[in-house]
């Protein structure tokens, strides 16, 4: 069995998450999101809150399943047998620092291979940090994330 591990922040989940994931499950018998928890990263949501979000957000999709660690990413690819680590690659920004991540995955454990898919057209602006200061300026959001993602905007406030 193939497994494979889409680690991130998520904070929040987006259509652009959703859609690596979708297209993700399709290369593996099984996708788990791994909510990667630092915990001298300041996050809006909690890490239960995003995988109540993100379990509702993919729920349609059999092959998916939601975890997260505290620890290194790689490592808990490794526990749960995954074979690959699945990231997404929006602009030419992201490829420097996913290049370094990747690098140092490499480091860690040589064996599981690094898959990067490119953001779909349309999704690629799409990034938790403008969801976040759109909708602290009052922007509707509604068409960057899924609607469970909204509804936990609004128990927030
Ligand atoms: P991290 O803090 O680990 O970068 P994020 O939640 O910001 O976590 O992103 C997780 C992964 O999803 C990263 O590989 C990122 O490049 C990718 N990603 C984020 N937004 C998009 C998008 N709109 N389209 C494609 N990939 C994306």
């Amino acid at each position: 069995m193939k497994c494979g591990l889409y680690p991130g922040s998520f904070d929040p989940f987006t259509n652009g998450h959703l859609d690596i994931v979708k297209r993700g499950s399709k290369l593996f018998d099984k996708l788990y999101v791994c909510i990667a928890n630092n915990p001298d990263k300041k996050c809006y949501f909690s890490v239960e809150e995003r995988i109540e979000m993100i379990k509702e957000a993919c729920k349609d999709i059999p092959n998916v399943e939601v975890v997260s660690t505290s620890g290194l990413v790689v490592k808990k690819a490794r526990e749960l047998n995954c074979n690959a680590i699945v990231r997404g690659l929006r602009a030419v920004t992201d490829f420097e620092y996913e290049f370094q991540l990747a690098a140092g995955y490499e480091y860690i454990d040589p064996e599981i291979e690094m898959i990067f898919l490119m953001a779909t057209e349309g999704k690629g602006f799409i990034s938790s940090s403008a969801v976040k200061g759109f909708h602290s300026s009052g922007v509707d959001i509604s068409r960057l994330v899924p609607p469970v993602v909204v509804d936990y905007f609004n128990k927030k406030k």
